[in-house]
């Protein structure tokens, strides 16, 4: 056995596990099954006794499910500190309520250091729930200028992927939104100029409540200049609609549509109050809506049609939202309320895994420019070995449903990225976790101080 750090610097890594489901393509379920990584990506998998470990690292993950990394599609890392914060007076009673006492206060709050550590903090915690890439969505109104380098450092450092984005609002005047809109196009050049396939941009905008029509038109602009992904919210709150219609628009869909935000590639979360018309045409402009499930019944914002959006052929996808970095609890909670929801057998019983296993993996591999989502040759090398003990057989008819009742569930004890371990025998490699959180929870404790001043 070679020591943690002898692994981290090896060109070849061989891993080994008692079951290796390679999902993507295929149904195959290798047992025992074994995948060779060089220099990130993905060359041989299969059954163990068929795949060279010649010269590569060794790691046998023992008795172990090894499946592909998953992808969160929308979430806030810069949320991760405020887990647990008491409300500030009354309970919020609209959403707005809800963004301007809690998500607009706590922000502003935020310097360089503490958006560091919202970052490593739900870094952490992702990467212990099977997440290997993240699609970040940042606020820190008062420290916007290189605040998305600070995240891909954290990134960086414990070793996942990150998409990141500013988000671009009018809320605190042009001089703000023009910071924003900076923010974002300087870290797009640096993550064109990254070949690692491990950070990428996406342009960031809040959403239409807070957007006037030039800031629209300026981030589309943007988006074009940069030839990244438009990244915002949408109608996840009754307020984008109610401000578009006052506008002369039929919805905020409508709106979005006619100033070329929608369009393909484009990442909008929540679409909880869409009609039929909205969803026709985030099915025609093949827009990418990504699900929020535990977010939106938090907000009790309600919740967003999809049964609908399937029929229609929506892109969709899902997020947590930074509620957590679990997006396989939030792929639990879709399929559930949904089903239970809409009593609709359209919306097929192993949703949770298309979403989060498949789904995602078309987000990261758009975002990445990588193939995303495989234990196959030419996929990355991001795979996650969960302490799965399956009560039955493991077989090619029941990979989804042990994927969601079991693995998924399950502990997470190897996380690999692009052929590097970040997470061995439950233990981060890289970076000393004990340490990270000691100083993730002393900074709650001050922001928790200045939040409630
Ligand atoms: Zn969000």
């Amino acid at each position: 056995m070679i020591s943690r750090t002898e692994v981290g610097r090896m060109a070849a890594l061989f891993l080994r596990a008692e079951t290796v489901l390679p999902l993507g393509e295929t149904n195959a379920v290798w047992s025992p099954g074994a995948v060779r990584i060089e220099d990130g990506t993905i060359v041989e998998a299969g059954p163990a006794g068929a795949v060279s470990s010649a010269g590569a690292a060794e790691i046998d993950v023992g008795r172990a499910v090894l499946v592909p990394g998953l992808c969160n599609a929308h979430t806030h890392l810069y949320s991760s500190l405020a887990r647990g914060l008491p409300p500030r007076g009354p309970d919020p009673r609209t959403f707005r309520e809800i963004l301007e006492t809690l998500w607009w206060r706590w922000d502003k709050l935020l310097d360089p250091d503490t958006v560091a550590l919202s970052a490593e903090a739900g870094l952490l915690e992702s990467a212990r729930r099977g997440v290997t890439a993240v699609n970040d969505h940042h606020a820190s109104p008062s420290a916007i200028d290189g605040s998305l380098d600070r995240i891909a450092e954290a990134a960086g450092a414990i070793g996942l992927r990150a998409a990141l984005a500013y988000e671009t609002t009018d809320r605190d005047g042009f001089a703000k939104r023009d910071q924003g809109l900076a923010e974002n196009a300087r870290f797009a050049a640096r993550a064109a100029a990254d070949r690692s396939g491990r950070i990428a941009a996406t342009i960031g905008a809040h959403a239409s409540l807070t957007l006037g029509e030039e800031s629209l038109a300026e981030l589309v602009r943007l988006a074009a200049l940069t030839g990244r992904p438009l990244h915002l919210h949408m109608d996840e709150g009754p307020e984008d609609g109610e401000g578009a219609r006052r506008g002369g628009d039929r919805s905020t869909v409508g709106r979005l549509a006619r100033a070329g935000v929608l369009r393909p590639g484009t990442i909008v979360a929540h679409a909880v109050h869409v009609d039929d018309r909205d969803i026709e045409i985030l099915a025609e402009t093949k827009t990418v809506v990504v699900h929020n499930p535990r977010s939106n019944g938090g907000n009790a914002v309600g919740r967003a049609p999809l049964g609908a959006l399937l029929r229609a052929g929506v892109r969709l996808a899902l997020g947590t939202d930074g509620m957590s970095g679990a997006v396989a609890i939030d792929a639990a909670v879709a399929g559930a309320v949904h089903r239970m929801a809409e009593k609709d057998r359209a919306i097929p019983f192993d949703l949770p895994f298309r979403l989060a296993a498949e789904r995602n993996a078309e987000v990261a591999s758009a975002l990445f420019g990588i193939r995303y989502g495989s234990i196959a040759p030419g996929f990355a090398g991001d795979v996650v070995a969960y302490a799965y003990r399956p009560p039955t057989p493991i077989r090619p008819e029941n990979v989804a449903a042990h994927w969601m009742l079991g693995i998924s569930e399950s502990p997470v004890t190897h996380v690999v990225v692009s052929g590097e371990p970040v997470l061995v025998e439950g233990t981060f490699v890289r970076v000393d976790e004990e340490e990270i959180l000691d100083r993730t929870r002393a900074a709650a404790d001050r922001l928790r101080n200045a939040f409630h001043a």
